[in-house]
């Protein structure tokens, strides 16, 4: 528990939020400024920033809810589909520094969605990329 998270705070019942779903590991609560009817969050309740910095069991009960509340949510709402989006750190558009994932409805038109200027892979670098990749993942 981080005292000046708001994430902790909602965990902890100090700050009250519409609850989805909880377990001992995780809690599912909706967005307060939802980009689309029925947004929703899915955190896990110890208190990191990062997906990396999430303890493994936590990660696992996350693995485990989406795929089912995902569908329900959507559904809920009459949607066509959902994204799920996940931010980490500030340049990828994180704001609340105890990380988190959105399921967000979205139907045809809804006029969501961001800029995706798709490059073209870079061939030579690939094997240079992998390599560095590999390195880092310690195995
Ligand atoms: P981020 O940009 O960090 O990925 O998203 C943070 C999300 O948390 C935003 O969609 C924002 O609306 C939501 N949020 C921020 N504060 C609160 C809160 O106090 N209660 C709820 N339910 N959602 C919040
Ligand atoms: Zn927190």
């Amino acid at each position: 528990m981080s005292t000046d998270c708001i994430f902790c705070k909602i965990v902890a019942g100090e700050i009250p939020c519409y609850k989805v779903y909880e377990d001992e590991h995780v809690l599912s609560f909706l967005d307060i400024g939802p980009l689309s009817k029925g947004h929703t969050l899915v955190i896990p309740k110890h208190h990191c920033v990062t997906l990396d910095e999430i303890p493994v069991e936590q990660m696992a009960a996350v693995g485990r809810l989406l795929p089912k509340l995902g569908p329900a949510v959507a559904q809920s709402v009459g949607a066509a589909g959902w994204n799920v989006l996940q931010n980490n750190g500030p340049v990828a558009g994180q704001v609340v520094m105890h990380v988190h994932f959105h399921i967000i409805p979205r139907n045809e038109g809804d006029g969501l969605g961001y800029r995706w200027p798709a490059g073209e892979l870079d061939k030579n670098e690939a094997p240079r990329l992998l390599e560095a990749i590999t390195e880092r993942m310690g195995h």
